[in-house]
């Protein structure tokens, strides 16, 4: 595929872009390029209108729609002609066209409207929409007095927004004898900007692309955005080969073909080196809220770097650390008010259990150090969180590294009836009767048990298990690192039963699934068993080093923004419930013996015998390559065992989830057999 794309964007608007697409498209053609012309939106009519002049003089076969997709007659901001229009500008429909005229040509300009910060709408301007198309961007700007500043302003916001500049092109429209600023200022701005000038374009009688090309080619030089055209591809895959281990993979096995190499996302789809696109069906390991590179997240995440990266918790405070604690408590389940930060999930649950265990030992109760866990739970890979999983094959190996924690039999809600899960609670209520005071917690995924295979409570289980605690004075520990963020459906799963943990540790989705970020949140009564005289030892000694990490918590304050300025729960009510209709089409396969939802979680169960739930064997690796096989339909999917794992971004559109369950319907049918299939 074709990735040349040059966006041409003025310091202001009137500086002469049209000319200067001209110019570049027939020095490119002189050069025996083939070029096409996006003009997305154009506002005013001026001489026939832009689109159509680059038409004519360029003698482009392209439609003129397909050159100009939206126009407007009055010369206006976009953001203004089209409203007064009542045009409703689609940036997707815009890069639709792009895809086009990209297939037909070797490069293709994209003349913007004014300059970066010009809006296409309210919320979406042109910087954006150079960056959605994946541009490096040509800047045009005037040659004389006045130019430093706004040329200068233009390159610094382009840099913040991670936009390449090609080149910067002087026009000198004006014409006439050179001031010491004319002649001093390209020179002045390309060393200071640090970026190339590609040259001045002189005053134009004659726009024909004979003319255009003998005024221009000794004072143009488009030598450097050629050399860029044939770059090869980097053997990135290779090169992972060579030097990458992989997170829970059989190395062996990733060795034997070449992997797929991601280089960019958009919205719901990931983008890999090739440019194939996938729809992101896990959420890059549950994770992504807003979808990939959301406008507001990454303009947070280079505001913030434009200030500090890091700066240590240990004895300091930060801006957006502060500013993210306080929205954390008050979006958090009520009873909950402070927050101690950490960077992952695994580790925002032991930071959970050795506050639990250090908060009974400063009060006194020395033989209070139980910490109880389900079977089948999964709480991360770090040895403290291991020793309160219960996944046999992730675990089992280092059984004799953890320490000791009390195991309590919880059922895998598929495979026996409803009660059963209560019965766990009656036994964890016993449990509790017969210790005389020894257990000091209880931590558990509420309503959902993810990594397990997408195990799904019965209503009320969460809710008892809550009561148990609070009878025996235990404390409740929610990990709601998979849950929270909107996952299923509310903010925090423990609404769905009104439970207040004791602590509750978030991570995943807490940056909108930008950056590694976790925190651990307490009640009062947890934070004040830690407050003493510093003689007494009876300090939290706990702290990682990028521990509240202001680039992280920025854009997590963002996130949570987001939740609130788009509605992000209200919108997603519907589309938890499209996504059950379309989960329904999936029950024809006999080889599908379960279908559990809860909110934007699923897991679909495939078994062997759908009457005895027999499980395929896990050396089958039916998950595995049914995943595997989802790919070719565009999709990026991660099985647990043999449950595969649906867990799109909450922005995925009914679109978009109807094309990922039909994927994941197809893969199957193609791993597991045509012949059921109607
Ligand atoms: N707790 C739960 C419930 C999880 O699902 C996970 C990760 N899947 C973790 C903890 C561990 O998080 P991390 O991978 O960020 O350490």
């Amino acid at each position: 595929m074709n990735r040349k794309i040059f966006f041409i964007t003025g310091t202001d608007t009137g500086v002469g872009k049209t000319i200067a697409t001209l110019v570049l498209g027939a020095l490119l053609q002189k050069r025996g390029k083939d070029v096409g012309v996006l003009k997305p939106v154009q506002s005013g009519r001026l001489g026939g209108g832009d689109a159509e002049f680059l038409k004519k003089l360029l003698k482009l076969a392209d439609g003129i729609r397909e050159i100009n997709p939206y126009f407007a007659p009055e010369p206006l901001s976009p953001h203004l002609a089209f409203q007064r229009q009542g045009i409703r500008v689609d940036p997707a429909k815009i890069q639709e066209a792009l895809r086009v005229l990209q297939a037909r040509h070797d490069i293709v300009l994209i003349e913007g409207a004014g300059g970066l910060l010009v809006p296409i709408t309210k919320t979406y301007l042109m910087a954006d929409l150079a960056r959605d198309t994946g541009s490096e961007l040509i800047i045009v700007a005037r040659l004389g007095l006045g130019t430093i500043n706004h040329t200068l302003l233009t390159i610094a916001e382009a840099q913040r927004r991670g936009l390449k500049v090609a080149g910067v092109v002087f026009s000198d429209a004006a014409g006439g004898t050179k001031g010491l600023p004319e002649r001093t200022n390209p020179a002045f701005i390309k060393e200071v900007g640090g970026v190339p000038v590609l040259g001045i374009i002189p005053k134009l009688k004659h726009f024909d692309q004979l003319s255009v090309t003998r005024r221009c080619r000794g004072c143009m030089n488009i030598k450097g955005l050629l050399a860029t055209q044939h770059v090869p591809p980097e053997p990135w895959a290779a090169c992972d080969q060579d030097y990458v281990w992989h997170p829970f993979t059989q190395m062996q096995d990733w060795a034997t073909s070449p992997p797929l190499v991601i280089e960019r996302g958009e919205g719901s789809h990931l983008i890999d080196t090739d440019g194939r696109r996938y729809l992101d069906g896990v959420s890059s390991l549950w994770v992504n809220v807003h979808g990939h590179r959301k406008r507001e997240l990454d303009e947070a995440l280079f505001e913030q770097a434009g200030k500090i990266a890091h700066t240590t918790m240990l004895g300091l405070a930060n801006v957006p650390a502060a500013a993210l604690a306080q929205k954390l408590i008050e979006i958090a389940p009520k009873g909950l008010e402070k927050v101690f930060y950490s960077d992952n999930g695994s580790t925002a649950v032991e930071v959970a259990i050795k506050m639990c265990y250090q908060y009974w030992q400063n009060m006194g109760a020395k033989n209070k150090t139980g910490i109880v866990h389900l079977t089948n739970s999964y709480h991360g890979d770090t040895l403290g969180s291991v020793s309160v999983g219960g996944i046999e094959l992730f675990h089992q190996v280092y059984r004799k590294l953890v320490f000791k924690t009390i195991a309590l039999d919880f059922p895998d809600c598929y495979r026996v009836p409803k009660a059963d899960a209560f019965r766990a609670v009656e036994r964890f209520e016993k449990m509790l009767r017969r210790d005389k005071g020894k257990i000091a917690g209880l931590v558990l995924e509420p309503t959902v048990q993810g990594a397990a295979g997408m195990i799904m409570w019965p209503k009320g289980v969460l809710k008892a298990f809550e009561q148990a605690c609070r009878k025996h004075d235990v404390f409740l520990i929610a990990d709601e690192v998979a849950t929270g963020f909107g996952r299923t459906g509310k903010m925090f799963a423990c609404e769905h039963e009104n439970v207040r943990p004791d602590l509750m540790c978030v991570a995943k989705g807490i940056t909108g699934g930008y950056l590694p970020l976790a925190a651990t949140l307490t009640t009062r009564r947890v934070f004040d068993g830690f407050v003493f005289p510093y003689p007494e030892q009876k300090t939290f000694f706990h702290g990682h080093t990028y521990t509240g990490n202001p680039l992280a918590c920025a854009v997590a304050l963002k996130n949570i923004e987001i939740f609130k300025k788009e509605r992000v729960l209200e919108r997603l009510q519907p589309k938890i419930k499209f996504l059950a209709g379309e989960l329904k089409k999936l029950r024809a396969i006999p080889w599908v013996g379960d279908i559990r939802q809860k909110g934007f979680m699923v897991g679909i169960e495939l078994v062997m015998d759908r009457a005895s739930k027999e499980p395929f064997p896990w050396e089958a690796r039916v998950g595995v390559q049914v995943c595997e096989r989802a790919r070719q339909y565009g999709v990026i999917l991660r099985p647990l065992g043999n449950v595969i794992v649906l867990m799109p971004p909450l922005s995925m559109s009914t679109g978009e989830l109807k094309l990922l369950v039909n994927a994941t319907r197809r893969a199957v049918r193609d791993v597991l057999g045509n012949r059921y299939f109607k």
